[in-house]
């Protein structure tokens, strides 16, 4: 059905889902488009989401935001990727970091040359011999380093940690600088039009009707729009993941502060802590049906590193996804589309690239059913790609001392992984889609840090002698050696650039 020009874009929501939409459609069609944003400081945001992943750069550079200047407003911290602890089995732990491991050699991944190397009885903790990520995260160092001396392996990846609430403040600052308004109420209720279903306008608490051309709902897990009002269905994938619950919970700042969130498992579930300036983030995510909610308190008060700065706060969700991410003239973004559990920080990269490719489908005019069902596809294929590689993190593990991890290991998994882990166990071949967010770098960590050891490598290999391939991995060895000795500290790299807002360590 044709419809009008797009003039007026309405925004539900003002958590960082709603905030991002907000920027990134200021910077990039806010010339043609009136922005109104509603928000209620009654309702409040989820309050967690402080671990990124690498692309959240690509997201700061298209708003033209100042790193030093974004991580002093936010606390922030960097983050070389995530420490995993007894996920495999008790007592083991593997940073599944955001390079690579060593450096292609012969058009050979470097993986296949260690597993050469590594004969018939390999340890999969030696591929991180050859990590320049693992050697600065042990040595709590970071800095800037493109390239490992003059060779072509590449040098240290990132993201960031940031403090939730400062992150919305930011992007709110840097959205109203650009013309979006913000109106503070609550919806009540929502009109839809008679003949195409059409969302026309919301009403607030007071009465006061906003109409629009186009709807964002990023209500968060309620989903206002999409879900209450359209009635898009959700799909939910808790037998896959089974996690349904959180406990978040602050504590005083770490005495050093290590660039990389850790994940360690407990019996029902894992926990989350993230390093920032002025105070730690903890969580504990867990299953329901596997252990209660006192259990989990004091399992999350249990394992803190420094001391709690308050109660842990309850949060419920189903991991899953909406049936449709845009619906008739609205598009969820957020918690409101769906949730993959916070485990590989996946939740704001999906909110930036559900923006991004919004944006790049955003309708002018006309019918938009074709950019519509594009964005869906899309969407969909994201979600369960990374859904996946969540699952492997449960599934691969050797562990079955509780209930939960029997149910993990031996529950049925997608047939995608099946066969993912399949090609990965008896050759090294890594089976990634094209569009994966998730590089064959990550996969082959992930594998081998929940110790999926592959029988064989691949025969190209063989191109190097048994002398040649030991040069080659001592000299990979020394020049990372070489380069991590040259970084700072990441206290020093921070105190340096980007120390936190005064303000927020007197807090
Ligand atoms: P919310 O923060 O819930 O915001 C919803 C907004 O809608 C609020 O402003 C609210 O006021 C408004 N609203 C709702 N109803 C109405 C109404 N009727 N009228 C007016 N306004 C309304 N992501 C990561 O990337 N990294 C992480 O480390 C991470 N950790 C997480 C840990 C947990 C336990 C959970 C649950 C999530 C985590 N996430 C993480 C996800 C991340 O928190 C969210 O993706 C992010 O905060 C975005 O939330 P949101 O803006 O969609 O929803």
């Amino acid at each position: 059905m044709d419809r009008p020009e797009v003039r007026k874009l309405v925004i539900v929501g003002g958590g960082t889902a709603g905030w991002i939409t907000a920027a990134a459609f200021a910077r990039l069609l806010g010339q043609r488009l009136q922005i109104e944003l509603v928000e209620s400081e009654a309702i409040g945001t989820v309050g967690v989401g402080e671990a990124t992943i690498p692309q959240i750069i690509r997201l700061n550079a298209i708003l033209g935001l100042d790193e030093n200047a974004f991580l002093s407003a936010t606390s922030g911290t960097f983050k070389l990727g995530i420490e995993f602890v007894d996920w495999g089995r008790k007592g083991s732990r593997y940073l599944h970091t955001f390079g690579d491991t060593g450096m292609t050699l012969a058009n050979v991944a470097f993986h296949h040359h260690w597993r050469r190397s590594a004969g018939t009885a390999p340890d999969p903790k030696g591929l991180w011999d050859f990590s320049l990520h693992q050697l600065a995260a042990d040595q709590a160092r970071f800095g800037k380093l493109d390239r490992v001396g003059n060779t072509a392996m590449t040098g240290l990846a990132y993201a960031y940690h940031f403090d939730a609430s400062r992150y919305a403040l930011f992007l709110r600052d840097y959205a109203e600088g650009r013309g979006v308004t913000r109106t503070e109420s609550i919806v009540e209720s929502v009109a839809r039009d008679g003949e195409s279903g059409d969302i026309r306008s919301i009403t607030l608490k007071g009465g006061k009707e906003v109409a629009g051309d186009f709807f964002i709902d990023c209500t968060g897990f309620r989903a206002l729009l999409l879900g209450e009002t359209l009635g898009v269905g959700y799909r939910d994938w808790s037998k896959w993941l089974p996690c349904d619950r959180a406990l978040a919970v602050p504590s005083e700042r770490l005495p050093v502060l290590v660039p990389y969130t850790r994940a360690t498992a407990r019996d029902a579930g894992w926990q989350w802590r993230i390093p920032l300036q002025h105070r730690t983030g903890n969580g504990h995510v867990y299953s329901s049906g596997f252990t209660t909610d006192d259990a989990a308190a004091d399992l999350l008060m249990a394992g803190l590193d420094t001391r709690a700065l308050g109660d842990p706060r309850p949060i419920r969700f189903t991991t899953g996804r909406r049936e449709a991410f845009w619906a008739h003239n609205c598009a969820a973004i957020g918690l409101s589309s769906g949730f993959l559990e916070p485990l590989e920080s996946t939740s704001i990269h999906l909110i930036q690239s559900h923006v991004s490719r919004l944006i790049q489908l955003f309708p002018r005019a006309g019918d938009p059913s074709a950019m519509r069902a594009e964005y869906n596809r899309r969407c969909e294929e994201e979600f369960a790609q990374i859904r996946d590689f969540l699952i492997l993190h449960y599934h691969r593990t050797d562990r079955e001392d509780t209930e939960f991890w029997r149910f993990c290991k031996h529950m049925d998994v997608p047939d995608s992984l099946t066969h993912k882990i399949a090609l990965f166990a008896s050759s090294g071949r890594v089976g990634r889609d094209v569009d994966d967010l998730f590089r064959d770098a990550s996969w082959v960590q992930v594998m081998l840090g929940q110790e999926i050891v592959p029988a064989d490598y691949d025969p190209m290999a063989d191109q190097l002698s048994e002398a040649q391939l030991a040069e080659f991995l001592a000299n990979l060895r020394m020049l990372i050696a070489r380069a991590v000795g040259t970084l700072p500290t990441h206290e020093e790299y921070l105190a340096r650039h980007c120390p936190a807002d005064a303000s927020l360590l007197a807090a």
